[in-house]
Formats: structure tokens, C-alpha cells, sequence
């Protein structure tokens, strides 16, 4: 009998834990954002979508929980696919502000249901299907990134400016500083590739960043290539 009710209470006290885990297992999330000119002008190439050229703008990336110390978790929920039917209501605004740019060239649906599986599940306690996808669009339709750039003379020209200038003019908009991740084009040039900007755990408002993403790729001085 006592050994049966210290049995019922460690599975209490394990349950009671699982679920304080689920409840916010991660700290913030960071919302990444893509320039499309950056990705499709690399060694690697890019292929629009089905729907054809994706807009002149950033594009969403993903919504990724992610831990304090820079680690973060994945993969969470093998029993939580991706459904289509779920977001049947949000395909054009993801098709418009969450364009796939891999090749061969998709419809997106294959982009999105690695975003979710690999990190929405991550943070399903907090955002179901439907909630993880609206809140990144409400984020992006919040965060006007590329006019952010525009209005601090920060254009996709081709030109080359400092991160710092980025970083000024996004805290300048937004009150907090985002995290550059830069990759290389095909000319071996530095380049404006990702903005990192970071949200509380309920995926709706901008904090400060407790951890910057790497720019370890990033030169002091950046190229911002055309799309
Ligand atoms: P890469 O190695 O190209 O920087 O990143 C590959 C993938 O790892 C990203 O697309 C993303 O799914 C994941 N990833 C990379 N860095 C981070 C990070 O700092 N936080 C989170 N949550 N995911 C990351
Ligand atoms: P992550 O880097 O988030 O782990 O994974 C990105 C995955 O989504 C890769 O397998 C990549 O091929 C696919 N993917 C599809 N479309 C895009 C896109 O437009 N940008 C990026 N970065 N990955 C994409």
C-alpha cells in the first residue's frame, strides 16, 4: 500500500511537471525574417513559387521558440502534423507574406509544415496550428521591415551599409535591437540575409533580445542586393 502511494505521487509530481513544462517550455521566440534577393542570388540559386515571384519585400521565415542560453528545442510533437485544413483560412496572406524560395519550386505548404514540425510544435502549448501561423502574420504585418530599411536611406540597391546602421534604424522603429544574419552570394560578397527580432512567449510582443542570434558570417559592412 505505501509503496503504491509513493508510485501514484512520483507519477503526480511527473505529470505536475509535464505539464508546467508544456506550459512554457522555451523563453522567447525569435521572429526571422528572410530578404528573398539574398537567398536566390547565392552559388545555390533559388525557385520561385507556384504562384509565381514572391513581392519586393522580406519575407517570413519561421517563429522559433528558443531558450535564453541561444540552445533551443525541436522537433516536440511527433503526433501534431501539419494540416492544411487548419490554416485553410490564412493560405493567401501565407502565400504572400511566407513565400517558399526552395527548389524545385512549391506551393509552400511543404516550407510551412517544416516550420511547424521542426519549431510550432515547440511552442504548442502556448499557439495551436492555426494560432502559430496567425500570430506570425500578425507579426509581419506589424513589423514593416523593409520600409523600416527604406525610411532610414537603408535600400536594396545593392549598396553596402553597416550592421549597426540596420540594427539603429529597426530599434529606432521597433524599440529593440534585432539580431543580422548575413550569408555569402555568389561572388563571395557579405550580405543582408535574415532579421531576427524577438518576441515574448506569447508570440505577440516585441521584447528585447536576451540572446543574439550568430552573425559570424556578417563583414562590417553588408551588402543589401536587389530582388
Ligand atoms: P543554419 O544552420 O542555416 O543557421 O540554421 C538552420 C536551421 O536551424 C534554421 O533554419 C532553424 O530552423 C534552425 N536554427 C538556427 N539557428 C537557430 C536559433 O538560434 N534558434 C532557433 N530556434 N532555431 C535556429
Ligand atoms: P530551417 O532552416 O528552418 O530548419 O529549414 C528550412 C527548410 O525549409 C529547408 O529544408 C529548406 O529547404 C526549406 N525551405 C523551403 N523554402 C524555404 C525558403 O524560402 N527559405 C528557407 N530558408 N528555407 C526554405
Amino acid at each position: 500500500m505505501e509503496f503504491k502511494n509513493s508510485t501514484f505521487i512520483k507519477l503526480l509530481i511527473v505529470q505536475c511537471l509535464s505539464v508546467f513544462g508544456l506550459a512554457q517550455n522555451f523563453d522567447f521566440f525569435y521572429f526571422v525574417q528572410q530578404w528573398p534577393g539574398s537567398y536566390c542570388d547565392t552559388q545555390r540559386n533559388c525557385c520561385y513559387p507556384t504562384t509565381g515571384k514572391p513581392d519586393t519585400d522580406f519575407g517570413i521565415h519561421g517563429l522559433w521558440p528558443n531558450y535564453n542560453d541561444g540552445s533551443y528545442p525541436s522537433n516536440c510533437d511527433p503526433n501534431s502534423p501539419f494540416k492544411q485544413s487548419t490554416v485553410s483560412d490564412l493560405i493567401s496572406n501565407l502565400q504572400k507574406s511566407w513565400p517558399t524560395l526552395a527548389c524545385p519550386s512549391g506551393n509552400g505548404l511543404s516550407f510551412w509544415s517544416h516550420e511547424w514540425v521542426k519549431h510550432g510544435t515547440c511552442s504548442e502549448a502556448v499557439l495551436d496550428q492555426h494560432g502559430y501561423f496567425k500570430s506570425a502574420l500578425k507579426l509581419k504585418a506589424q513589423i514593416d521591415l523593409l520600409q523600416i530599411l527604406l525610411g532610414a536611406g537603408i535600400n536594396p540597391d545593392g549598396g553596402s551599409y553597416s550592421i549597426s546602421s540596420i540594427q539603429n534604424a529597426v530599434r529606432n522603429a521597433i524599440g529593440s535591437t534585432p539580431g543580422i544574419e548575413c550569408n555569402v552570394d555568389a561572388s563571395g560578397n557579405s550580405q543582408l540575409y535574415q532579421v531576427y527580432i524577438c518576441i515574448d512567449t506569447s508570440g505577440s510582443s516585441i521584447i528585447e533580445c536576451p540572446i543574439m542570434p550568430n552573425s559570424d558570417r556578417c563583414d562590417s559592412a553588408i551588402v543589401f542586393p536587389a530582388f
